[in-house]
């Protein structure tokens, strides 16, 4: 079935369009645009017919829209303007949309040639389509994925690293020590008789201290050492381009501190300690994360046996066996 529309059927046709479409002679000046342009331009076509667009929209100049203009024109292609790389070519107002951050609507822009009879481009459809939902929609999943990729690294009780993070980190880092030869030493604190702080004073006092230690020991590190939650009351301590002797000097200072430390929750006043196990690359060869956490872990155990609130350092020796070296540096037993 043949469909004849006749040319002041097309306009009203046109001027249904829930986008904007202008149509501009090689000139510039608009010939047409339909009712939606009217609109959001707050302009009537009668004001504007026959005027150079950029009368109208001075800003398009330094948008590059004359230069896309022109190519259409001479080479009869089409031509775009994303919104994500262009984000409002026309400045219309998009005041609904304040709240999300864009002043003015986010647009998608189609140049399209129109040609004569003889097949030259004569004139070019300019379509504006209104892209600010989908783009308050990208803003938006991008705002909650960067939150959601923070708050899946992070421990919520003490708001420095997770398990998961520290992991990553660590595997990092030991890629680095591989790659530069550089140190990197690893320890594990574990607080003292913890559970005797929930016992006596409930798990919310427990919580607090938790979570003034991790403070107390990050406000003590390096920009680039790395503190995380390794579990219940355990910390894990990641310290690239650090030796052995250097690691445990920089610990033992932590563990001193916390010692010195006056915790307080509500009305209770309490001396909290912690053990410390340490390991390191050093003298050992293509060792693992899993590898340096054992080895930080068997000294944190020899911590405890010796009497808690002590340091012990892991030194290689023969499969099965500890070194009895340990720097131990001012532990009170
Ligand atoms: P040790 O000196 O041998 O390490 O003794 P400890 O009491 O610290 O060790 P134990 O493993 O017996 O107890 C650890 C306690 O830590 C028990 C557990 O309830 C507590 N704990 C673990 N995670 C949390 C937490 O998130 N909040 C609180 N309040 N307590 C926790
Ligand atoms: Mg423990
Ligand atoms: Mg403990």
């Amino acid at each position: 079935m043949k469909v004849s529309i006749n040319g002041e059927s097309c306009w009203q046709i046109i001027d249904t369009l829930s986008q904007g479409l202008i149509v501009l002679d090689r000139n510039l000046r608009i010939q047409y645009w339909n009712r939606w342009m009217a609109q959001h331009a707050n302009m009537d076509l009668a004001s504007v017919v026959g005027r150079p667009i950029l009368e109208i929209f001075p800003g398009l100049k330094e948008k590059g829209f004359l230069w896309k203009v022109n190519t259409v024109f001479s080479l009869g292609n089409f031509a775009f303007f994303s919104q994500r790389l262009h984000q409002s070519v026309f400045p219309l107002a998009a005041s609904r949309y304040l709240e999300a951050g864009f002043e003015q609507m986010q647009q998608n822009i189609v140049i399209a040639p129109l040609r004569g009879t003889g097949g030259k481009v004569e004139r070019v459809a300019v379509s504006v389509i209104d892209n600010t939902d989908a783009a308050i929609y990208r803003k938006r999943l991008e705002e909650t994925t960067g939150q959601l990729q923070r708050a899946v690294r992070i421990d919520y009780l003490t708001g420095i690293a997770n398990r998961l993070h520290l992991f990553e980190r660590l595997k990092e880092e030991l890629a680095r020590h591989l790659r530069s030869g550089e140190p990197l030493s690893l320890a594990i604190l574990d607080l003292d008789h913890f559970k005797r702080v929930n016992d006596a004073h409930g798990h919310l006092c427990g919580d607090h201290v938790l979570a003034e230690t991790a403070h107390l020991l990050a406000g003590q590190l390096r920009a680039y050492d790395l503190i995380g939650r390794y579990g219940g009351e355990e910390f894990c301590i990641v310290l690239p381009r650090t030796d052995m002797d250097t690691a445990c000097s920089v610990l033992d200072r932590l563990r001193v501190k916390i010692a010195a430390h006056e915790f307080v929750h509500k009305l209770v006043r309490l001396a909290i300690s912690v053990s410390i196990g340490v390991a390191s690359t050093q003298h050992r060869e293509r060792i693992d994360s899993q590898d340096l956490l054992r080895d930080a872990d068997e000294a944190l155990y020899r911590a405890k046996n010796a009497g808690r609130n002590r340091m012990e350092c892991f030194v290689p020796g023969p499969p099965g066996s500890m070194s009895p070296v340990s720097p131990n540096r001012g532990a009170t037993g």
